[in-house]
């Protein structure tokens, strides 16, 4: 019951439009009120009992345009319901002062009211027009009193003034105040918005200067892609000044040498909503061509709607060229790698090879001879070592020179190359000392390769100024497992049995043969 009541007497709502709902809020107030003084003045008429009909029936008509007017104000239309409230008051209260033939104080106590709801209902104008409408009545009625044209009057101070009185009272009251209190709201409500947009016209200053003191280029542009904004940065970068291009498109920077697909590629992403990030090569004023890096994305307002696009942009060129000088070493650097590459597989190479024979040298003979051992161990396989040593080689240095020694080392050391297999190992061992690792070979079969050997040594009849010097050769040969366990004991006994080919005569192979052998 409460609520029905409540919901009755209030005002329709205009969500969004302050300004209809204020006056619509000061409408219904002024159709309640009015209800309710129209409900007092018929019963203050009835209990008075002496109101004439007549007065009592405008009283039931001007109730019953009230709540008209109240039912127009709630299905929406404000100004029709407004009219009738100001025209249909003015006219009631005219016609009850002719219907009692004269003009009463509560009467033009009325005309105040109305007077005061319509300047608060349409301010300046509303106030002109209805005390000019209450003062063209008033004046009529005096005129026709003063002609007698009215009735005479059959009344007299009762309980229907007192009501009527006081009621104004009230009204005008209640009404100022409410007027009062709607001053106030509003002027709090526009403080705060004053607050508001100085905030963010503050806002505004500190990000206007950071836009202009930016060390990025910024361009703003409108939905064609018109230019409307540009900082000083663009301006230095570019030497173009923001009047020169002020609705123009940022073509004009274009230097034709960005890829076709990049503008294709930012557009489509910018009509998508999206923030595109990318590189231009664009043109100055000057004609040179600088890189960029930008970000571009769409400024939206505050229903979501793309109304500009904002590109921060960024000059690459030192960054571009710092990254071709990088490359340029970089290729410089990696050349120069691959020669120290050569340099070092040269220098390994030298440290392991006999400079004079290109044979292995003996560093390289003692590491390949350990890991050959561990092999032929776990694969439960021989061994052997051939050592040859060259005869009375003293000789040839003493009677042909050095330099036909070392051609006889050569010629020797080939010899051993081209004797060797693929898994034998040939190297100088010492000054005229060869060293044959055959991993895999028997003793027998090591035996038989050393006196092939011997004999194509002779059979080369290695010669100087036109006479065979008769080198030849002597071996010694030892084997794992059977003579040794490590690569020192085997080359011992070796040697060993070269001393033994020596003592024997040279030019001959002798196997180390164990004291039981020999015995
Ligand atoms: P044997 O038949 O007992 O082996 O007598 P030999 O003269 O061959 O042996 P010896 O050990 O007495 O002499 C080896 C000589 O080889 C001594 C040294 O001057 C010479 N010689 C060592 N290295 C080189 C070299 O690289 N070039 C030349 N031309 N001679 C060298
Ligand atoms: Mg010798
Ligand atoms: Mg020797």
């Amino acid at each position: 019951m409460m609520n029905t009541v409540r919901s009755w007497l209030a005002p329709p709502v205009f969500e969004g439009d302050g300004e209809r709902a204020r006056l619509a809020g000061l409408i219904n107030a002024i159709c309640i009120v009015s209800i309710l003084f129209t409900l007092l003045v018929i019963v203050g008429g009835l209990l008075g009992r002496r109101t004439p009909a007549s007065t009592q029936v405008m009283n039931l008509l001007l109730l019953v345009l009230l709540l008209l007017c109240r039912n127009r104000l709630h299905g929406g239309q404000i100004t029709l319901a407004t009219l009738g409230l100001a025209i249909g008051g003015f006219a009631y209260i005219t016609a009850v002062n002719i219907s009692l033939g004269t003009i009463r104080t509560p009467s033009t106590a009325t005309y105040l009211f109305w007077v005061l709801m319509m300047g608060a209902a349409f301010h300046i104008r509303g106030l002109v027009v209805s005390v000019v409408a209450s003062s063209a009545a008033v004046m009529g009625l005096i005129l026709a009193e003063n002609a007698g044209m009215l009735p005479q009057p059959d009344y007299s101070v009762t309980v229907t003034q007192w009501v009527t009185y006081t009621v104004l009272f009230g009204l005008t009251a209640g009404l100022t105040y409410y007027s009062n209190q709607m001053t106030r709201d509003s002027l709090v409500l526009a403080r705060r918005e004053v607050e508001q947009r100085s905030r963010a016209e503050m806002e505004l200053r500190k990000l206007t200067r950071a836009v202009e003191q930016s060390p990025a280029s910024i361009v703003i542009t409108d939905l064609s892609g018109n230019i409307e904004y540009v900082n000083p940065r663009f301006s230095k970068v570019t030497g173009y000044g923001l009047n020169e291009v002020l609705g123009k498109n940022p073509r004009i920077l274009n230097a034709g040498q960005t890829p076709a697909g990049t503008h294709r590629q930012l557009w489509q992403t910018l009509s998508a909503g999206r923030e595109w990030q990318g590189e231009f090569v664009n043109r100055k004023k000057d004609g040179t061509f600088h890189p960029e890096s930008a970000i571009i994305s769409p400024i939206t307002d505050q229903h979501g709607q793309v109304t500009h696009y904002l590109a921060v942009k960024e000059d690459i060129s030192e960054r571009k060229q710092g990254e071709e000088a990088l490359k340029a070493a970089n290729r410089e650097l990696s050349l120069r790698l691959v020669e120290i590459e050569g340099l070092q597989a040269e220098l390994r190479e030298q440290a392991l090879h006999d400079p004079l024979t290109g044979l292995y040298n003996r560093r390289y003979l003692n590491e390949a001879l350990a890991r050959e051992l561990v092999r032929c161990r776990r694969e439960n396989a021989p061994l052997s070592i051939i050592i040859a040593d060259i005869d009375h080689f003293k000789k040839i240095n003493d009677s042909h020179g050095h330099q036909a020694g070392d051609e006889v080392l050569v010629l020797v050391a080939a010899l051993l190359k081209n004797q060797a297999r693929g898994s034998d190992i040939a190297c100088r061992y010492g000054g005229e000392e060869f060293l044959l690792v055959m991993p895999g070979s028997t003793l027998e079969f090591a035996h038989k390769r050393a006196e092939e050997i011997r004999q194509k040594c002779v059979a080369l009849a290695i010669e100087k100024g036109g006479t065979n010097l008769g080198v030849t050769l002597s071996f010694g040969i030892a084997g794992y497992p059977d003579h040794g366990q490590e690569a020192d004991e085997v080359i011992i006994k070796a040697d060993h049995a070269l001393y033994q080919s020596k003592a024997n005569g040279r030019n001959q192979v002798t196997v180390w043969r164990t004291p039981d052998e020999l015995a």
